[in-house]
């Protein structure tokens, strides 16, 4: 393990608001940033000390990143594995490649995390339609149809209630080959960040309750209103996916919490996670500091919720409410990420509210209509 200093560079794969808020947190220690987008004015690129413009899988540009880093992350996943493997020969990239292999195919992704022993719903693999037709009675209906690759805020899914509607899934294979999952009736959505060092040192930040609009993260809520016993295990299913991938940096677990009280693994991401945004303000460690941390090979620190906290997502149909609004609420947090255009469903920004009653809060967002 490569202790890496202030002073040093950090490189980053992507220039989006993840790296940004890592940028923010590493430059605080002195910390400098080179980051790799194709866009010159990228939220990340805003804040960055070099710019590297060009696409992600440039080999070149990901040499050249290489070359004036002392250490390389990513911000997402969808990056090229083949690329970032060839990378890590010179450059060091204590998170490996491996770990974006397996998550940016649900295969490979829902393999692993049955191999580490914890939780998934029953599922198939179906390479073409047929196979799907085949075999889905292994997980009935109504199930949930995903693409193994490319799918995300509910993209590339087709929920299906009986064997009548199951053509509705078949454009998905035009895309990749498929998992189809058994639909989950959960009562809650949660997720656990959990953040491991090479040595592996391993700390969950407190578990966030996911509140979702069209597939879109709106809210999280931490503490998770759950019983303890349902926290224990989350964290348990974390740290063993955690241990069982070798984790160096941070994963993001999503589970489902079902009526019964247990829990299914829905999806992992290698990095820092939107349900993860409210520790910025609402714990002793952000999971951007503790990032930063963990492959910088410093020591990590425990994290706490200093008090319970609402994150709200701040998407391109609320920026100008918002910021009407803003000047009344001095308890807001407000984090937006520099994009220069206000997309409907584009991710502008997000709010934070430390609160000591998350039920008044809850109600208070509410009423501001900015998000109705
Ligand atoms: P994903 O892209 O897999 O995270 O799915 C996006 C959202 O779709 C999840 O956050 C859930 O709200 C919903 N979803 C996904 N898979 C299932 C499932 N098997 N059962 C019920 N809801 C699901």
């Amino acid at each position: 393990m490569k202790t890496i200093l202030p002073g040093q560079t950090i490189g980053i794969i992507g220039g989006g608001q993840l790296g940004r808020m890592m940028a923010l947190a590493a430059k605080e220690a002195g910390f400098k940033i080179a980051v790799l987008d194709p866009v010159m004015d990228s939220p990340c690129g805003q804040v960055a000390d070099i710019r590297i413009v060009a696409p992600y899988n440039d080999e070149v540009a990901l040499e050249e990143l290489g070359e004036v880093s002392d250490v390389v992350t990513y911000e997402f996943e969808n990056i090229d594995y083949e690329g970032l493997k060839r990378l890590s020969q010179d450059t060091y990239i204590p998170q490996g490649a491996e770990l974006v292999r397996i998550t940016q195919n649900r295969i490979h992704e829902k393999a692993e995390i049955t191999a580490s022993g914890a939780p998934v719903a029953p599922y198939i693999v179906a390479s073409t339609y047929q196979e799907l037709v085949d075999h889905i009675d292994k997980v009935g209906f109504p199930c949930v149809v995903k693409t193994a690759v490319g799918g995300y805020d509910g993209k590339g899914q087709v929920k299906v209630d009986s064997a009548d509607a199951l053509p509705a899934a078949e454009s998905l294979f035009t895309h990749s080959a498929c998992i189809a999952e058994a639909f989950v009736p959960f009562v809650k959505e949660i997720s656990v960040i959990v953040q491991r060092s090479a040595n592996g040192e391993t700390y969950c930040l407190p578990i966030a309750e996911n509140i979702h609009k069209n597939h879109i993260l709106h809210e999280s809520i931490v503490p998770a209103r759950v019983s303890d016993s349902i926290r224990i295990k989350a964290e348990q299913a974390a740290r063993l996916i955690a241990d069982h991938l070798q984790l160096v940096g941070t994963l993001a677990v999503e589970m489902f919490v079902l009526e019964d009280g247990e829990i299914l693994i829905n999806e992992l991401a290698p990095r820092p996670h939107n349900s993860g945004h409210y520790s910025i303000e609402g714990c002793n460690i952000s999971q951007f500091h503790q990032h930063i941390r963990a492959i910088c090979g410093w020591p990590l620190r425990e994290p706490k919720l200093l008090r319970p906290t609402i994150m709200v997502n701040v998407l391109g149909e609320h920026v100008t409410s918002l910021k009407k609004a803003v000047t009344n609420y001095p308890d807001w947090s407000v984090h937006l990420y520099g994009k220069a255009e206000a997309k409907e469903k584009r991710k502008m920004g997000h709010i934070t509210i430390l609160t000591d009653s998350i039920e008044t809060t809850l109600e208070e967002i509410e009423q501001t209509r900015i998000w109705s």
